[in-house]
Parts: C-alpha cells; structure tokens; sequence
C-alpha cells in the first residue's frame, strides 16, 4: 500500500500515453498504489485537478505554483480562496498547494520575481490559515526563505516536496509540522548527500512521491545524448513509486512493508486524510 504524494497527473505528457492517465493511474494501483496527491499549478487547472481526484478515487491539493507567478494576476489570489471556500467539505481537498519558491530558474531571481514570488508565497500561507489546511511547497534553493516566511505565518505543516536541502534545514521543516517528500532524485547513485540526508531524518518525517511526470528516476533517466541519439525519456507516472520506496528501505536497511506502512501513515497524519484506506 503506497501513497504517491505529488503526481500532476493533469500533465498532457501522461494522457499521450496509450490508455491515457485513466490506464497509468490503474497500473499503480496494480502496483499498490493507493492514492495519489494532485496538486494544481494555477487557479487554470483548478477544475481539472479537482474533476480527476474525483474520476481517479485520489486527493488533490489547490494552489499557484511558483513558476506560475509570473502570469499569475492578482485576483487568481482571491479565485483560490473562492475555490477553497467552496471546496470546503470535499475531503478529497487535503492541502494548499503546489506552492512555494523558486530561486533556480534564471526568470524568477530578478527582484522585482522575487518579491512577487514572496507576495503569492504568503498570500497563499495566510489561506492555508484561513482555511485551515496544510500546504504541499515547492523549495528551489529556497528553504531559508520558505522557512522565514513559515516563522512569521505559521500553518498547520505540510509536505516540502522533491526535498534536497540540508539536515539542519529539514528540521526545521520537521520542527513545522513538516514531512519531507523523496522521490526520483533519490534513486540516483550520484545523490549521495540526499541519500544520506534519507536515512538520517526519523522515519515519521519521510513521505514518497514521483512528481510525475518530472523528476524521472535513474532506470527511466535518459541523458541529453542519448536522447539525441534516439532514445526517448522513460514516462514518470505514479506506477514508479513502490520501485523508489524499494531504493529508500534498501539505504535505510528496512522491509518495504515497513516503509510502505510508515510513509502512507505519515501522510494520512500530515494530509489528515480522512479517506480510507
Ligand atoms: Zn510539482
């Protein structure tokens, strides 16, 4: 039993795939996949996430991605909000979310992205509050800040997706409320500080995700040259997870049914999913 913890599944990429998202979401579940998190990117693919959390018995999250402020307008801000409050006894919605901070692409450091990445970020903090919900975050060379602005607008903790800071860091998301997300980094031989950072944090704080139809991992992973030369990347979907929970409990020297367990609790508690199983 494993739960996919960021999966946009809205992605054109994976409905090309023959079958559509419908068969690759039924493959994971062929797979122990259980449920999967959806988060939305902007207040465009509100409806989408929302319909396919439905269609697919999975949870979805509602928020404006940091790589969508720069066309985000203001008034997407108070569409949130109006999707949140409307939304409000679907237990399918489990999180604000995909929020966050991007420092990594090159368009969104110039100040005035910086300040407006910050302006959505806390905006989007101050509806978690409101609505009391956690929030799934984006964190790009980006944690000190996300965590500043944590300080000062306080939610009820969360998921750090695609996680790949440092120990001192992921405390202090753990000390949030926070778990951290792992996922196809992760299976890289190469990532030896982030597969040490995987067996350093305390089981309750690590939760599995793909991120498909990004992040592929190492066994889908095709360089630029081979891709040059003909190759095609591997497809990211949410079948991949138990194969990435399979490399976390190998570092961490434990039985896949253990981190299965674990990390799908983790979830329920940090998502208060109230769906079963
Ligand atoms: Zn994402």
């Amino acid at each position: 039993m494993w739960i996919d913890t960021h999966a946009h599944l809205d992605a054109p990429e994976l409905d090309r795939h023959p079958g559509g998202v419908v068969a690759l979401r039924a493959q994971a579940a062929r797979q122990g996949v259980s449920r999967c998190v959806i988060p939305a990117v902007h207040a465009a693919n509100f409806d989408a996430v929302r319909l396919l959390a439905h269609q697919l018995g999975d949870v979805y999250a509602l928020g404006i991605h940091p790589l969508y402020v720069p066309e985000a307008r203001d008034d997407d801000l108070d569409r949130l909000d109006q999707a949140l409050s409307l939304h409000r006894d679907d237990p399918r919605l489990v999180a604000v979310g995909e929020i966050g901070l991007d420092f990594f692409v090159p368009e969104l450091c110039t100040p005035d992205m910086r300040e407006r990445q910050q302006r959505f970020y806390r905006a989007q903090l101050r509806l978690a509050r409101r609505h009391d919900l956690p929030v799934i975050l984006h964190v790009r060379r980006s944690a000190d800040l996300l965590l500043k602005h944590l300080r000062e607008v306080p939610v009820k903790g969360g998921i750090a997706h695609a996680f790949n800071g440092s120990l001192q860091q992921a405390q202090a998301f753990i000390e949030r409320g926070f778990c951290l997300g792992f996922g196809g980094a992760v299976t890289f031989d190469a990532a030896r500080q982030l597969r040490r950072l995987v067996t350093e944090l305390p089981l309750e704080a690590v939760v599995l995700e793909t991120d498909s139809p990004d992040i592929p991992p190492q066994w889908l992973y095709r360089t630029a040259a081979e891709r040059a030369a003909g190759a095609a990347q591997g497809l990211n979907s949410p079948a991949e997870l138990p194969r990435i929970g399979g490399i976390v409990a190998g570092l961490r020297g434990i039985p896949l049914q253990s981190l299965a367990e674990a990390t799908a609790s983790n979830v329920r508690k940090v998502l208060a999913l109230a769906l079963d199983p």
